[in-house]
């Protein structure tokens, strides 16, 4: 090299490109995977180095040098570093953005990996003698000396000096001065993991239990399989006997799960049966607890990791397995700033890795079953629950010909009183909180709406409040109408109210209301599931929430209170929605010895969706929905992605559409339609007029080739500067 290497460095800013600074004028060059201290305009910012090249776009004199280098080596290793730079390309998301998403804050924000321990030791040649001479002439360096020769070579931590000895370094000083003492600065290692306990012991698997193991089992590379299996088949059994063996070969697994707080019960068996205390990762954890899960990660000191979305970027030392479970589940996918899904990214980290991932789900997206039909994938079906549990009876209570008031049609009532006769427990499911969606005048028909969006405002009685669900708005309870001043009524109901009316028609009976209002407090969560499986409540009303994952043993019936909600939907995914939400709440129903009964309360008895559903369950709605995606090329059978832009004035989310679209136009060619601009279905939310443009492809390529050109265009353009606006490949909802 003739000249000194110019580094490209990564810098969290809303811009698609690398950063090029010189090294430092002194030390050595910093690693790639390394992090630097640059001076970034007037800020100050932590980066990380990508690549080293020979040449710059800038002249070199123009060039800053970087303040500082952070770490000695790489902080990312080849593996993590090929994820971040792949999700930047699959997302078309600015790659100091995705660093900056996928590190814990504190290494984002320039700390040191490790905590540093300092401290002061005894000099190896200092002893009793020096003690004496010091003597009585300086007693405050005699008594330091003592503490340090006390202690021996390993000396003693500054903290622990500035508590026994406030004022030690000023004595401290003399000593090393005298070469008595000598000052010393390590890495402070995370404590040993506690040790293992005995497992507790494993059930006899099903046939089609072991037929999956040794599927997964027999794959010494990468493999992707899809773990279909009804609710309570035993999936989380499969995956704990493919966990125990690849922990037993030294490597590491990485299991992700849609959220942690909502089902403490499967960290719980991952104890209990592997025997080890696994590194959980996920949006609860202190900024410490998270660095110190990571790094252990990373040093290949944890053997299981189980977290949520944000884990997919944990660095691993020893990957050996990767678990999506609940595949289907929408939390996977990241929402805002960096919109990407958990889930994909884990199948394409497994890809590189050379390792099986796992994909669990009783009712797998289409994207997976296309896969598994494709034989991309392979699909491992679990078609019985485990342990002699029967499946759930469905059936439909027709709400046109019995009125259900407050939300409890007449059978669903008498469903109740029967099956809490019987000892059982019972679940409502309304995927609405609040005391009711609407305040409706009684004179007018005037609706409380929100003044920033396009929405209603729902009632919160117990708290005499209106609120949006949609900006967080609220203001006190109208007790006339804001048009005419006559009597304004609660229309419809939530789950507060569909509470009270429970506690009315059965008093006697607990009844226990759990969504994000109710759990809001911290351990309520907690404290509401531990009621809810000891089976102290007899009767549950939740929201989504109550639907994942959880195992209440006495629990025999599940009402779904409004089916309607999503049977009327406009998105192309709203059939396979409503069908996965349906059946896994059902799936909630009878999973021990009692067979479980699934009522669904519905104004249209006689939608086909619901002759599939009950005829042919959850594999008979998505074959149909299958051969409609196949037949109107929608996903997966065409790819998406979704331009959105919002600004205060419509014109403005508009102008830049249009603009984006003429690009997009003249860069895709034939082979991406581009629909739009259109206001989002909700049009104004939080005082911000929405839009969007819509790119599809029968062709991967082609979006994203197309993508790759429109991405930088769009930086620059010049009606970008009055609108918020984002790309997001593979959208989850078209909203
Ligand atoms: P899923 O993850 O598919 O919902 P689980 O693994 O939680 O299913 O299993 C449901 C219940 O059945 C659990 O109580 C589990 O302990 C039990 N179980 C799983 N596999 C077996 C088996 N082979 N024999 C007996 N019980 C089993
Ligand atoms: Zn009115
Ligand atoms: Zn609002």
């Amino acid at each position: 090299l003739t000249s000194e290497p110019i580094l490209k460095v990564a810098i969290a800013v809303p811009l698609s490109r690398l950063f090029d600074y010189l090294p430092p004028k002194d030390g050595p060059l910093p690693a790639v995977g390394a992090r630097v201290r640059v001076a970034f305009g007037k800020r100050r910012l932590t980066g990380l180095v990508l690549g080293l090249a020979e040449e710059s776009d800038i002249e070199r004199a123009r060039l800053k040098r970087c303040e500082a280098v952070l770490d000695d080596a790489a902080l990312i290793d080849d593996e993590l570093l090929w994820l971040l730079r792949f999700t930047s390309e699959y997302y078309h998301h600015p790659i100091g953005e995705v660093v900056a998403t996928a590190l814990p804050a504190l290494l984002r924000q320039g700390q040191a990996v490790y905590p540093v321990r300092e401290g002061l030791a005894p000099a190896v040649s200092s002893g009793a003698a020096d003690l004496a001479a010091l003597g009585r002439r300086a007693p405050q360096q005699a008594a330091l000396l003592e503490l340090l020769l006390d202690a021996g070579d390993a000396g003693v931590d500054a903290a622990t000096l500035d508590e026994v000895r406030p004022n030690w370094r000023r004595a401290g000083t003399e000593l090393i001065r005298k070469g008595l003492a000598v000052r010393f600065e390590a890495r402070a290692d995370d404590p040993e993991p506690v040790v293992a306990w005995e497992p507790a012991p494993a059930p006899v698997l099903s046939e089609a239990q072991q037929a999956a193991v040794a599927a997964v089992r027999a794959c010494e590379v990468y493999g992707a399989f899809l773990l279909d299996g009804v609710t309570g088949s035993g999936k989380t059994e499969v995956y704990l006997r493919l966990i125990a063996d690849v922990i037993a070969a030294g490597r590491q697994v990485l299991v992700l799960v849609p959220e942690i707080g909502l089902t403490p019960q499967l960290v719980g068996r991952f104890r209990a049966r592997l025997g080890i205390e696994p590194a959980l990762m996920h949006s609860a954890l202190t900024d410490h607890e998270r660095l110190s899960a990571w790094r252990r990660a990373r040093a290949g000191e944890t053997p299981l990791i189980v977290g949520t979305r944000s884990a997919v970027f944990t660095p691993l030392a020893a990957p050996g397995l990767i678990v999506v479970d609940e595949e289907h589940d929408p939390s996977f996918k990241q929402q805002e700033g960096l919109r990407y899904s958990a889930r994909d990214l884990a199948i394409a980290r497994a890809n590189r890795a050379g390792v099986p991932v796992v994909l669990g789900s009783a009712t797998p997206t289409l994207e997976m079953q296309k896969h598994c039909l494709d034989d991309n994938y392979t699909h491992l079906v679990l078609p019985e629950r485990a342990g002699g549990a029967e499946a759930p009876v469905l059936s439909i209570v027709d709400t046109s010909r019995f009125t259900a008031d407050e939300g409890l049609s007449e059978p669903v009532r008498a469903a109740i009183e029967r099956q809490l006769a019987d000892g059982g427990q019972v679940l409502l499911f309304l995927n609405r909180r609040g005391f009711a969606p609407t305040l409706i005048c009684t004179a007018c028909g005037h609706v409380a709406g929100c003044r920033r969006c396009d929405a209603r405002l729902t009632v919160h009685a117990a708290a005499s409040e209106l609120r949006c669900h949609h900006c967080g708005a609220s203001r006190l309870l109208d007790t006339a109408c804001e048009e005419c001043g006559s009597s304004v009524r609660p229309l419809g109901a939530g789950t507060e109210r569909l509470e009270d009316t429970l506690a009315r028609a059965f008093p006697g009976q607990s009844v226990m209301r759990i969504d994000s209002d109710s759990t809001a407090r911290k351990g309520a969560m907690d404290e509401a599931l531990a009621a809810a499986t000891a089976g102290t409540a007899d009767i549950l009303v939740g929201t989504q929430m109550l639907s994942k994952g959880h195992h209440f043993p006495r629990l025999t019936l599940v009402a779904v209170v409004n089916a309607d909600q999503g049977l009327f939907g406009t998105d192309f995914r709203s059939d396979e929605r409503l069908a996965q939400s349906i059946v896994q709440v059902a799936g909630r129903a009878g999973r021990e010895q009692k067979r479980g009964e699934v009522l669904i309360q519905t104004a249209f008895p006689n939608h086909p969706f619901w002759r599939r559903l009950i005829g042919d369950g959850y594999a008979g709605v998505s074959a149909e929905a299958l051969a409609e995606r196949a037949a109107t090329q929608w996903p997966p059978y065409s790819r998406l992605a979704l331009l959105r832009a919002s600004a205060h004035q419509r014109a403005d989310a508009h102008a830049f559409l249009v603009a984006a679209r003429r690009h997009a136009e003249r860069a895709g060619g034939r082979d991406v339609r581009v629909l739009g601009p259109v206001d989002a279905p909700m049009a104004r939310k939080a005082g911000r007029h929405r839009a969007r443009l819509l790119l599809q492809s029968g062709q991967r390529q082609a979006l994203h080739a197309l993508l790759r050109e429109l991405r930088p265009l769009l930086e620059g353009l010049p009606a970008a500067r009055k609108v918020r606006w984002s790309v997001d490949v593979d959208p989850l909802d078209l909203y």
